[in-house]
């Protein structure tokens, strides 16, 4: 049971202080991320450089869950590049589904927080909306040749 409260510290201290929950004003990539089961609603803002993800905050409302899955994964993929951000999210999403191996879930440091979820049906959205809403930029953005409006 340490085990847990440890867990709920870490979702409890990105509600509390999230530090990517602001607006990035130059951000290139801009996409709403919205689970109406739960009325989680995020705007995921990111700044690339080539294919390195060089800043990333969100805006809008949700529930603890929702706040904290996506405070903790802007966390983990700036610095990073595209391929590995792609990966980590789809790391965790096998995490949800309860496919991740213990090796796996360490990997993906305090995201690990939220693999209790798994056993929560009606919170998994609110926790992968975030990693969702990412992924689906992602995709988005390969398909553009560039961010830049037009
Ligand atoms: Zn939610």
């Amino acid at each position: 049971m340490a085990d847990r409260t440890f867990y709920n510290e870490i979702l409890t201290e990105h509600n509390i202080r999230p530090e990517f929950k602001h607006d990035l004003p130059d951000a290139d990539i801009v996409l709403e991320g919205v689970n109406p089961s739960c009325g989680d609603d995020i705007w995921l803002k990111l700044k690339v450089d080539g294919d390195v993800i060089t800043d990333g905050a969100f805006v809008g409302d949700g529930c603890a869950i929702s706040q904290a899955s996506a405070d903790i994964m802007l966390g983990m993929i700036i610095g990073k590049t595209k391929d590995e951000a792609l990966r980590l999210g789809n790391l965790f999403l096998r995490m949800i589904k309860g496919e991740a191996s213990d090796e796996e879930i360490d990997e993906l440091e305090e995201a690990g927080a939220l693999k209790d979820i798994s056993h929560m049906p009606a919170r998994v959205k609110c926790a992968v909306l975030g990693w969702h809403t990412l992924l689906a930029v992602s995709y988005t953005h390969l398909t553009l040749p560039t961010s830049d409006p037009v």
